[in-house]
């Protein structure tokens, strides 16, 4: 299916497998999620196909494939065209599970990790604040210690499965302790947390979207994921996966709206012939299937560079800021090709072109993407590895 290198026999399966279950439990109920946000019968699916942990270890009920296995889940997933869906399921394993199985303790693991694998729980990630995105070293949300436990108050913005979560990984400050930033893992049924309402948003309209607040929440110290006073070291690093999770969606996403677009131009007729026989509509998904490739060679040798043990934080913005970005650009020409039509939800191009914008802010917005990349130009590998 894919002749890039670093694909085998095994991932082709993989990504005939999922494409399969994707086109047969999502793809047709995607425009009705998109008024209801999909159902957490999704994340049990998905768990049940052994999807939901590709990446894990085989003791935690993952199935301890490579990094590039995930890279084939987002793709497919963008072909889908619901990136509401592939939100939820990505928060929940590219961004919260990844702190637990890296820092989190053994019962932490048992507890949450193993059954969120199987998508009998949802997991989500709190770092966003009403004062404080771009800028997480901002947070004003405190854990204070108070003899064993720490006791929680403040709200998060914008966290994506904050309406359905079981729990969350929750970056918060000490504040008396001088040590900094600690990640807790929360469960969300303990009094003192409060879901607000769902957000209403320009895209990713399938997942829900929610403020939190937490009123004086208690929690033991086992709570403590990794070492407190590390939390902001543990999030810095867990935004590397989410981000080449999001470059490789986009290029799933742009495949599907070439396909599309180019064959709507084949069927549309204006001025006596096809759309796609006039030069300017061939030259315009010229540059989409070139932006397109751009895009495709890049995450794929960022992700290689991950399996690599090589990749450095300026790589992994390199191709989420390009990837994101030619997306966007494509989802806008196939709206151009499409007309009118391109305006109408049956042709699913304009949730994409919504959709698709969302992710030049989520995971770290251009502006962020520009300063990493920015930094790391001149360091060596190692120190942009940091
Ligand atoms: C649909 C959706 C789902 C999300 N899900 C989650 C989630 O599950 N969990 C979570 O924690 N967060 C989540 N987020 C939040 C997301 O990570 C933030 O929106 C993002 O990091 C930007 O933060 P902000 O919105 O506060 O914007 P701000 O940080 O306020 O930025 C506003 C503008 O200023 C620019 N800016 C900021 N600093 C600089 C600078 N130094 N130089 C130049 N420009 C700068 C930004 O690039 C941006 O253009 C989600 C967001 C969206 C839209």
């Amino acid at each position: 299916m894919s002749d890039h290198p670093i694909f085998t026999a095994d991932h082709d399966a993989l990504r005939a497998s999922v494409r399969g279950l994707l086109a047969r439990e999502v793809t047709p109920y995607v425009e009705e999620w998109e008024q209801t946000t999909f159902p957490d019968t999704v994340f049990r699916c998905l768990g049940d196909a052994g999807l939901l942990g590709l990446g894990k270890p085989v003791e935690y009920g993952g199935q301890g494939i490579d990094t590039v296995s995930g890279l084939v889940l987002a793709e497919e997933l963008g072909r889908v065209n619901s990136a509401g869906v592939a939100m939820g399921i990505s928060v929940h394993t590219d961004m919260a599970m990844p702190p637990i199985l890296a820092f989190g303790s053994e019962q932490q693991k048992s507890e949450w990790l193993v059954p969120a694998i199987r998508g009998e729980t949802i997991l989500c990630l709190g770092i966003s604040e009403p004062e404080a995105g771009s800028d997480v070293a901002a947070i004003r949300t405190t854990a204070r210690r108070d003899g064993d436990d720490y006791v929680i108050s403040g709200s998060k913005m914008f966290i994506t499965n904050g309406l359905r979560a079981h729990a969350i990984v929750l970056l918060t400050r000490e504040p008396d302790t001088g040590h900094g930033y600690t990640l807790l893992l929360v469960p969300m049924s303990l009094s003192g947390i409060t879901r607000e309402r769902p957000l209403s948003k320009v895209g990713l309209r399938a997942s829900d979207t929610a403020v939190l607040t937490f009123d004086a929440v208690r929690v033991p110290a086992s709570a403590v994921i990794g070492s407190a006073g590390e939390g902001f070291k543990h999030i810095m690093w867990e935004l590397q996966g989410e981000r080449l999770t999001a470059a490789a969606y986009c290029v799933g996403a742009a495949e599907w709206l070439i396909e599309t677009a180019l064959r709507y131009a084949r069927e549309r007729r204006a001025f006596g012939k096809p759309i796609a026989e006039h030069q300017a509509i061939r030259h315009r998904l010229a540059e989409m299937a070139m932006e397109l490739e751009a895009a495709r060679q890049l995450v794929y040798s960022t992700a290689w560079k991950v399996g690599q043990g090589t990749c450095g934080a300026g790589d992994i913005a390199i191709a989420k800021l390009f990837a994101t970005r030619s997306a966007s650009t494509i989802a806008d020409s196939a709206m151009q090709i499409h007309g009118g039509a391109g305006c109408m939800t049956e042709y699913g191009v304009e949730r994409a072109w919504r959709d698709l914008r969302t992710f030049r802010i989520g995971a770290g917005t251009d502006e962020i993407m520009l300063d990493i990349i920015g930094r790391a130009i001149g360091r060596t590998k190692t120190e942009d590895q940091r």
